[in-house]
């Protein structure tokens, strides 16, 4: 019996002519995804992208990788049969119970795109609930509130029947490589993968940026970084990531600008340092996981100083209205969690001082911006910075 995978993707931004380019986009990374030698055939049609699996490969792991492309609403493995009704009532109900045991209640719903068929969808609900009902013998019709909904649906050449399972709730948002690139400030904490993921979840592609300080902030500490940059990988493919030692410019604050204003002086030169590998590498924005007022650093006020640094490019900051606990939910979701909380340190927590300002003024951190040659010093991390092709994680 045939297999196919159904892509459903909604609907907001398929309108007019960006309808096909967007397709064309989603398909274009669901076969970088899922691998085309697992794919038989890709087609579309109605709004609908069809994957046949090759007969030899793992069907529910295509689904879980399915899972991780943006832009995708519904993931179904149906059954395909010939669009005769003793068909459909006998192996796709057979088909389709074969994973229903013990559950409790179900309903029908039969769609029919070939209005020529001679049995109009209510028949086709009565007539698929009964012969469920004749396979399973616990099992009740519900249709306010089932545990599970069959569908049938009558298409231009083949009939398909399916149930959906956890497995078929995609991640919404749009293909990646629809929006443009961004590049992203990766640490090690929490805020920053998730920040990553709600960039792309709007179909921009990324690069990354991470600093580090050896000696301060140890090796172990960066292969943090670079495991954390392969989980997010699993959601836009491959990409890069630019690792700046940040050492010589951090010690270079410390012993000339006064201490209140060290945090805010290093995070100008980070962003300015990002924002010169990003212009280099065509990326159009900056991307932060800051959330206003989490830390002193995140102050409206901090935010503000921060952001005047900026020559050109925009900073976006996906998680600014979130709390710590709804940051913390989406991390437990995309599986960045449990590496972010690992116990090394970030080069932002190596020299913070006791009493930092929360209500900074723009020209007195100018002032002690002064003390440091921020052009030499930003030249030498651009130019002293590797590069690392970040590979999703198998
Ligand atoms: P995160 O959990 O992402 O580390 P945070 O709440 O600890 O964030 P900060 O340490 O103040 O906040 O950093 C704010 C943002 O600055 C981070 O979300 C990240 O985008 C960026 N950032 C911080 N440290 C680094 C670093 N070592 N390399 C690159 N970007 C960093
Ligand atoms: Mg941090």
């Amino acid at each position: 019996m045939k297999e196919v995978i159904l892509v459903k993707y909604g609907e907001i931004i398929l309108k007019g002519l960006n309808r096909s380019k967007f397709e064309d986009l989603l398909i274009r990374n669901i076969k970088k995804a899922v691998g085309k030698q697992n794919l038989l055939s890709v087609k579309k049609a109605q709004a609908i992208i069809y994957l046949e699996p090759q007969p030899t490969a793992d069907v529910d792991a295509i689904m879980e990788k399915l899972q991780k492309v943006f832009g995708i609403v519904n993931i179904s493995r149906a059954g395909v049969f010939s669009k005769d009704m003793d068909e459909i009532l006998t192996k796709g109900a057979d088909y389709v119970t074969e994973n229903m045991y013990g559950v409790a209640t179900f309903k029908v719903e039969a769609k029919r795109s070939d209005k020529k068929f001679p049995f109009k969808s209510p028949e086709i609900c009565r007539e698929m609930g009964g012969a469920i009902l004749s396979r399973l013998h616990k099992i009740k019709v519900d249709v306010i509130n089932p545990e599970i909904t069959v569908r049938v649906e009558i298409r231009d050449s083949e009939a398909y029947v399916y149930a959906d399972s956890e497995k078929s709730i995609g991640c919404g948002g749009m293909p990646i490589g629809s929006s443009g690139k961004a590049t992203v400030l990766l640490s090690g904490g929490i805020d920053s993968p998730v920040a990553a993921w709600m960039i792309a979840k709007r179909g921009v592609e990324i690069d990354a940026v991470h600093f580090f300080s050896p000696p301060y902030t140890s090796e172990r500490a960066k292969e943090k970084v670079i495991e954390l940059a392969r989980i997010v990988a699993g959601y836009t493919g491959r990409y890069n990531l630019y690792i700046v030692p940040f050492t010589e410019q951090q010690l270079a604050i410390r012993d000339n600008c006064p201490e209140e204003h060290l945090t805010l002086i290093m995070r100008r030169l980070m962003m300015m340092t990002a924002e010169r590998i990003a212009l280099k590498n065509r990326s159009l924005a900056l991307i932060t996981g800051e959330s206003l007022g989490q830390v002193a650093s995140q102050t409206i006020h901090a935010l503000g100083v921060t952001n005047e640094c900026m020559e050109t490019l925009p900073v976006f900051r996906p998680l600014i209205g979130m709390d710590k606990n709804e940051i913390v939910d989406i991390a437990r979701k995309i599986g960045t969690f449990e590496t972010s909380i690992l116990p090394y340190e970030d080069c932002c927590t190596v020299f913070t001082p006791k009493h930092p300002t929360t209500k900074p003024v723009l020209e007195k951190i100018m002032e002690s911006q002064a003390k440091i040659d921020t052009e030499a010093l930003i030249n030498k991390a651009v130019e002293e910075t590797e590069w690392v092709l970040i590979e999703p994680q198998e």
